[in-house]
Protein backbone atom coordinates (compact mmCIF):
# COMPACT_ATOMS: atom_id res chain seq x y z
CA UNK A 1 0.00 0.00 0.00
CA UNK A 2 1.34 4.05 -0.79
CA UNK A 3 1.12 6.21 1.94
CA UNK A 4 -2.49 5.82 1.79
CA UNK A 5 -3.69 4.01 4.98
CA UNK A 6 -6.35 2.28 3.39
CA UNK A 7 -7.26 1.39 -0.44
CA UNK A 8 -8.68 4.08 -2.11
CA UNK A 9 -11.32 4.25 -4.67
CA UNK A 10 -10.76 7.12 -6.95
CA UNK A 11 -6.75 5.76 -7.04
CA UNK A 12 -8.22 2.07 -8.41
CA UNK A 13 -10.54 4.02 -10.78
CA UNK A 14 -7.80 5.94 -12.09
CA UNK A 15 -5.28 2.55 -12.58
CA UNK A 16 -8.47 0.96 -14.35
CA UNK A 17 -9.78 3.18 -16.41
CA UNK A 18 -6.74 5.74 -17.08
CA UNK A 19 -8.61 8.90 -15.49
CA UNK A 20 -10.95 10.44 -13.43
CA UNK A 21 -14.34 8.27 -13.76
CA UNK A 22 -17.72 10.36 -12.27
CA UNK A 23 -20.78 8.34 -11.01
CA UNK A 24 -23.81 9.07 -12.70
CA UNK A 25 -27.07 8.41 -10.33
CA UNK A 26 -29.94 6.77 -12.53
CA UNK A 27 -33.40 6.64 -11.21
CA UNK A 28 -35.45 3.87 -12.73
CA UNK A 29 -39.23 3.01 -11.66
CA UNK A 30 -38.82 -0.37 -9.14
CA UNK A 31 -39.39 -0.58 -5.60
CA UNK A 32 -38.42 -3.24 -3.05
CA UNK A 33 -39.69 -6.79 -2.30
CA UNK A 34 -38.96 -5.48 1.53
CA UNK A 35 -41.26 -2.91 1.04
CA UNK A 36 -44.12 -4.00 -0.74
CA UNK A 37 -45.31 -6.80 0.99
CA UNK A 38 -43.48 -9.55 -1.22
CA UNK A 39 -40.33 -9.81 1.90
CA UNK A 40 -41.64 -7.31 3.79
CA UNK A 41 -44.08 -4.37 4.45
CA UNK A 42 -42.34 -1.05 4.93
CA UNK A 43 -38.96 -1.91 4.13
CA UNK A 44 -36.04 -2.08 6.89
CA UNK A 45 -36.18 0.07 9.75
CA UNK A 46 -34.06 3.51 8.60
CA UNK A 47 -35.41 3.00 4.88
CA UNK A 48 -36.42 6.51 3.89
CA UNK A 49 -38.98 7.60 1.29
CA UNK A 50 -36.08 7.56 -1.87
CA UNK A 51 -35.19 3.85 -1.11
CA UNK A 52 -31.32 5.14 -0.78
CA UNK A 53 -31.59 7.02 -3.73
CA UNK A 54 -30.11 10.85 -3.65
CA UNK A 55 -29.41 13.26 -5.88
CA UNK A 56 -31.31 11.89 -8.29
CA UNK A 57 -33.30 12.77 -11.51
CA UNK A 58 -37.37 11.54 -11.77
CA UNK A 59 -37.92 8.06 -12.86
CA UNK A 60 -40.12 9.87 -15.10
CA UNK A 61 -37.30 10.32 -17.70
CA UNK A 62 -35.64 7.72 -19.78
CA UNK A 63 -32.46 6.23 -18.88
CA UNK A 64 -31.10 7.65 -21.73
CA UNK A 65 -31.88 11.38 -20.90
CA UNK A 66 -31.09 11.10 -17.55
CA UNK A 67 -27.63 10.15 -18.16
CA UNK A 68 -27.49 12.68 -20.93
CA UNK A 69 -28.69 15.67 -18.42
CA UNK A 70 -26.20 14.76 -15.68
CA UNK A 71 -23.56 14.08 -18.56
CA UNK A 72 -24.14 17.39 -20.27
CA UNK A 73 -23.69 19.07 -16.90
CA UNK A 74 -20.75 17.03 -14.67
CA UNK A 75 -19.25 16.58 -17.96
CA UNK A 76 -18.93 20.50 -18.63
CA UNK A 77 -18.22 20.98 -14.62
CA UNK A 78 -15.41 18.80 -14.05
CA UNK A 79 -14.38 18.26 -17.87
CA UNK A 80 -14.96 14.28 -17.15
CA UNK A 81 -15.11 12.06 -20.14
CA UNK A 82 -15.87 8.87 -19.07
CA UNK A 83 -18.73 7.66 -16.89
CA UNK A 84 -20.51 4.95 -14.51
CA UNK A 85 -24.44 5.33 -14.63
CA UNK A 86 -25.20 3.90 -10.97
CA UNK A 87 -28.43 2.60 -10.55
CA UNK A 88 -29.07 3.73 -6.72
CA UNK A 89 -32.12 3.88 -5.19
CA UNK A 90 -34.38 0.74 -3.99
CA UNK A 91 -34.15 -2.51 -5.49
CA UNK A 92 -32.89 -2.24 -9.15
CA UNK A 93 -33.12 -5.90 -10.21
CA UNK A 94 -36.83 -6.04 -8.81
CA UNK A 95 -38.57 -5.76 -12.28
CA UNK A 96 -39.31 -8.02 -15.07
CA UNK A 97 -36.08 -8.76 -17.06
CA UNK A 98 -37.50 -6.85 -20.45
CA UNK A 99 -37.75 -3.50 -18.74
CA UNK A 100 -34.47 -4.48 -16.59
CA UNK A 101 -32.87 -5.04 -20.13
CA UNK A 102 -34.42 -2.10 -21.65
CA UNK A 103 -33.03 0.17 -18.75
CA UNK A 104 -29.29 -1.69 -18.83
CA UNK A 105 -29.00 -1.43 -22.63
CA UNK A 106 -30.15 2.12 -22.64
CA UNK A 107 -27.24 2.79 -19.90
CA UNK A 108 -24.67 2.13 -22.01
CA UNK A 109 -22.98 4.77 -24.61
CA UNK A 110 -19.29 4.90 -25.97
CA UNK A 111 -18.27 7.49 -22.97
CA UNK A 112 -19.60 4.70 -20.35
CA UNK A 113 -16.99 2.48 -18.74
CA UNK A 114 -19.05 0.20 -16.00
CA UNK A 115 -22.78 0.10 -14.82
CA UNK A 116 -23.28 -0.50 -11.30
CA UNK A 117 -26.53 -1.89 -10.18
CA UNK A 118 -27.68 -1.71 -6.59
CA UNK A 119 -29.82 -4.16 -4.70
CA UNK A 120 -30.34 -7.02 -2.73
CA UNK A 121 -29.19 -10.31 -1.86
CA UNK A 122 -32.46 -11.81 -2.20
CA UNK A 123 -32.69 -10.48 -5.39
CA UNK A 124 -30.85 -11.27 -8.61
CA UNK A 125 -32.23 -13.76 -11.07
CA UNK A 126 -30.08 -15.80 -13.51
CA UNK A 127 -31.55 -14.57 -16.43
CA UNK A 128 -30.05 -11.45 -14.85
CA UNK A 129 -26.85 -12.21 -14.55
CA UNK A 130 -26.64 -13.92 -17.63
CA UNK A 131 -27.65 -11.30 -18.78
CA UNK A 132 -24.89 -8.77 -17.92
CA UNK A 133 -22.28 -11.56 -18.50
CA UNK A 134 -22.92 -10.78 -22.30
CA UNK A 135 -23.01 -7.26 -21.48
CA UNK A 136 -19.52 -7.18 -19.94
CA UNK A 137 -18.31 -9.36 -22.29
CA UNK A 138 -19.87 -7.62 -25.68
CA UNK A 139 -20.03 -4.00 -24.76
CA UNK A 140 -16.55 -4.27 -23.16
CA UNK A 141 -17.73 -2.55 -19.90
CA UNK A 142 -17.27 -3.31 -16.08
CA UNK A 143 -20.19 -4.72 -14.38
CA UNK A 144 -20.61 -3.81 -10.52
CA UNK A 145 -23.60 -5.65 -8.47
CA UNK A 146 -23.93 -3.61 -4.79
CA UNK A 147 -25.44 -5.60 -2.08
CA UNK A 148 -26.83 -4.17 1.13
CA UNK A 149 -25.42 -6.32 3.99
CA UNK A 150 -25.36 -3.91 6.61
CA UNK A 151 -24.58 -6.26 9.09
CA UNK A 152 -23.39 -10.30 9.49
CA UNK A 153 -24.89 -10.33 13.23
CA UNK A 154 -28.33 -12.89 11.76
CA UNK A 155 -30.20 -11.22 15.16
CA UNK A 156 -29.01 -7.33 13.95
CA UNK A 157 -30.30 -8.61 10.21
CA UNK A 158 -33.72 -9.32 11.98
CA UNK A 159 -33.80 -6.28 14.45
CA UNK A 160 -33.58 -4.00 11.24
CA UNK A 161 -35.77 -6.15 9.08
CA UNK A 162 -33.62 -6.66 6.59
CA UNK A 163 -35.45 -9.63 5.64
CA UNK A 164 -33.05 -11.52 4.00
CA UNK A 165 -29.86 -13.57 5.53
CA UNK A 166 -26.16 -13.62 5.72
CA UNK A 167 -26.48 -17.33 3.76
CA UNK A 168 -28.53 -15.38 1.03
CA UNK A 169 -26.03 -12.34 0.68
CA UNK A 170 -23.25 -15.49 0.56
CA UNK A 171 -24.78 -17.06 -1.97
CA UNK A 172 -25.59 -14.00 -3.92
CA UNK A 173 -22.15 -13.08 -4.18
CA UNK A 174 -20.79 -16.70 -5.23
CA UNK A 175 -23.52 -16.86 -8.03
CA UNK A 176 -22.07 -12.93 -9.33
CA UNK A 177 -18.36 -14.04 -8.68
CA UNK A 178 -19.51 -16.66 -10.57
CA UNK A 179 -20.49 -14.82 -13.72
CA UNK A 180 -17.50 -12.72 -13.22
CA UNK A 181 -18.99 -9.67 -12.47
CA UNK A 182 -17.27 -6.99 -9.72
CA UNK A 183 -19.20 -6.51 -5.89
CA UNK A 184 -19.68 -3.93 -4.00
CA UNK A 185 -20.79 -4.59 -0.33
CA UNK A 186 -22.85 -2.13 1.85
CA UNK A 187 -21.95 -1.97 5.77
CA UNK A 188 -23.39 0.05 8.39
CA UNK A 189 -20.80 0.02 11.02
CA UNK A 190 -22.48 1.62 14.34
CA UNK A 191 -25.95 -0.62 14.19
CA UNK A 192 -26.54 -0.53 18.13
CA UNK A 193 -27.13 -3.92 18.53
CA UNK A 194 -23.94 -5.24 17.27
CA UNK A 195 -20.49 -5.44 19.26
CA UNK A 196 -17.13 -5.29 18.02
CA UNK A 197 -17.16 -9.01 17.23
CA UNK A 198 -19.64 -8.51 14.48
CA UNK A 199 -17.61 -5.61 13.21
CA UNK A 200 -14.55 -8.28 12.76
CA UNK A 201 -16.89 -10.89 11.96
CA UNK A 202 -18.12 -8.59 9.15
CA UNK A 203 -14.45 -7.84 7.62
CA UNK A 204 -13.40 -11.28 7.37
CA UNK A 205 -16.58 -12.69 6.14
CA UNK A 206 -16.18 -9.54 3.15
CA UNK A 207 -12.78 -10.80 2.80
CA UNK A 208 -13.69 -14.70 2.17
CA UNK A 209 -16.43 -13.83 -0.07
CA UNK A 210 -13.57 -11.49 -1.84
CA UNK A 211 -15.73 -8.14 -2.68
CA UNK A 212 -14.10 -6.19 -4.97
CA UNK A 213 -15.39 -2.77 -3.31
CA UNK A 214 -17.06 -1.82 0.40
CA UNK A 215 -18.84 0.75 1.37
CA UNK A 216 -19.67 1.82 4.78
CA UNK A 217 -22.00 4.07 6.20
CA UNK A 218 -23.22 5.15 10.06
CA UNK A 219 -26.65 4.89 10.85
CA UNK A 220 -28.56 7.76 10.37
CA UNK A 221 -32.34 8.66 10.85
CA UNK A 222 -34.77 9.66 7.97
CA UNK A 223 -37.93 11.31 8.88
CA UNK A 224 -41.40 9.15 8.43
CA UNK A 225 -39.18 5.87 9.27
CA UNK A 226 -39.82 3.19 11.88
CA UNK A 227 -35.94 3.61 13.64
CA UNK A 228 -37.38 7.76 13.97
CA UNK A 229 -40.03 5.88 15.82
CA UNK A 230 -38.05 3.78 17.97
CA UNK A 231 -35.64 7.04 18.74
CA UNK A 232 -38.36 8.91 19.99
CA UNK A 233 -39.91 6.28 22.17
CA UNK A 234 -36.17 6.05 23.42
CA UNK A 235 -36.13 2.29 22.35
CA UNK A 236 -32.24 3.04 20.55
CA UNK A 237 -29.76 5.03 21.46
CA UNK A 238 -27.28 6.44 18.82
CA UNK A 239 -23.66 5.65 18.57
CA UNK A 240 -21.23 8.54 18.85
CA UNK A 241 -18.83 9.65 16.18
CA UNK A 242 -15.88 8.39 18.14
CA UNK A 243 -17.31 5.15 18.52
CA UNK A 244 -18.04 5.13 14.95
CA UNK A 245 -14.54 5.82 14.05
CA UNK A 246 -13.00 3.15 15.95
CA UNK A 247 -15.36 0.75 14.65
CA UNK A 248 -14.58 1.61 10.77
CA UNK A 249 -10.67 1.60 11.97
CA UNK A 250 -12.13 -1.68 13.71
CA UNK A 251 -13.06 -3.01 10.18
CA UNK A 252 -10.64 -2.06 7.97
CA UNK A 253 -8.09 -3.64 10.45
CA UNK A 254 -9.14 -7.01 9.62
CA UNK A 255 -10.38 -6.58 6.36
CA UNK A 256 -8.49 -7.82 3.14
CA UNK A 257 -6.06 -4.74 2.16
CA UNK A 258 -6.86 -5.70 -1.46
CA UNK A 259 -10.68 -4.85 -0.88
CA UNK A 260 -11.19 -1.50 -2.47
CA UNK A 261 -13.12 1.40 -0.13
CA UNK A 262 -15.61 3.44 -1.96
CA UNK A 263 -16.99 5.14 0.77
CA UNK A 264 -16.03 4.89 4.61
CA UNK A 265 -18.81 7.74 5.90
CA UNK A 266 -21.86 8.29 4.46
CA UNK A 267 -23.32 11.74 2.88
CA UNK A 268 -27.10 12.34 3.25
CA UNK A 269 -29.07 15.33 2.41
CA UNK A 270 -29.87 17.39 5.26
CA UNK A 271 -34.17 17.92 3.99
CA UNK A 272 -34.75 14.14 4.16
CA UNK A 273 -32.70 13.20 7.86
CA UNK A 274 -33.58 13.69 11.13
CA UNK A 275 -30.10 12.75 12.89
CA UNK A 276 -27.08 12.08 10.48
CA UNK A 277 -23.30 11.98 11.08
CA UNK A 278 -23.76 13.90 14.25
CA UNK A 279 -24.45 17.23 12.43
CA UNK A 280 -20.87 16.55 11.05
CA UNK A 281 -19.66 17.67 7.48
CA UNK A 282 -18.67 13.57 6.28
CA UNK A 283 -15.06 14.63 5.14
CA UNK A 284 -14.60 16.37 8.81
CA UNK A 285 -15.01 12.71 10.38
CA UNK A 286 -12.82 11.66 6.57
CA UNK A 287 -10.50 13.47 8.32
CA UNK A 288 -10.63 12.60 11.77
CA UNK A 289 -10.59 8.84 11.07
CA UNK A 290 -7.51 9.42 8.67
CA UNK A 291 -5.59 11.25 11.25
CA UNK A 292 -6.47 8.40 13.85
CA UNK A 293 -4.95 6.04 11.80
CA UNK A 294 -2.07 7.75 11.31
CA UNK A 295 -1.19 9.04 14.83
CA UNK A 296 -2.52 4.89 15.89
CA UNK A 297 -0.11 3.73 13.04
CA UNK A 298 -3.36 1.46 11.93
CA UNK A 299 -3.63 0.44 8.31
CA UNK A 300 -6.39 -1.45 5.93
CA UNK A 301 -5.02 -5.25 6.46
CA UNK A 302 -3.18 -4.80 9.21
CA UNK A 303 -5.00 -7.65 11.71
CA UNK A 304 -5.95 -9.64 8.18
CA UNK A 305 -4.69 -12.88 8.36
CA UNK A 306 -4.96 -14.40 5.29
CA UNK A 307 -8.10 -16.43 3.27
CA UNK A 308 -6.55 -19.35 4.46
CA UNK A 309 -6.49 -18.30 7.92
CA UNK A 310 -10.10 -17.50 7.92
CA UNK A 311 -12.27 -19.19 10.45
S1 LIG B 1 -33.59 -3.28 0.99
FE1 LIG B 1 -33.03 -1.12 0.52
S2 LIG B 1 -34.79 -0.26 -0.58
FE2 LIG B 1 -35.46 -2.18 0.39
S3 LIG B 1 -36.39 -1.53 2.32
FE3 LIG B 1 -34.25 -2.04 2.76
S4 LIG B 1 -33.08 -0.11 2.53
FE4 LIG B 1 -35.12 0.18 1.58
Amino acid sequence: MTENRYNIYSVWLKKRYGEKVYKIPVNIPVSCPNRDGTKGIGGCVYCGAKGGGNETLSDQLSVGDQIERNIAYIGKRYHAKKFIPYFQSFSNTYCDFANFKKWMLESIRPDVVEISISTRPDCITDEQLRFLETIKTVQAIDVTIELGLQTVNEETLKIIKRGHTLADYEQAMDRIKAAGLLTCTHMILDLPWDREEDIIMGAEILSRKKTDFVKCHSLYIERNTVLKQWYDDKKVTLLSKDDYINRAILFLEHLNPDIVIQRLIGRTPKEDSVITNWNTSWWKIKDELDAQMKQENNYQGRKFTGLNNMR
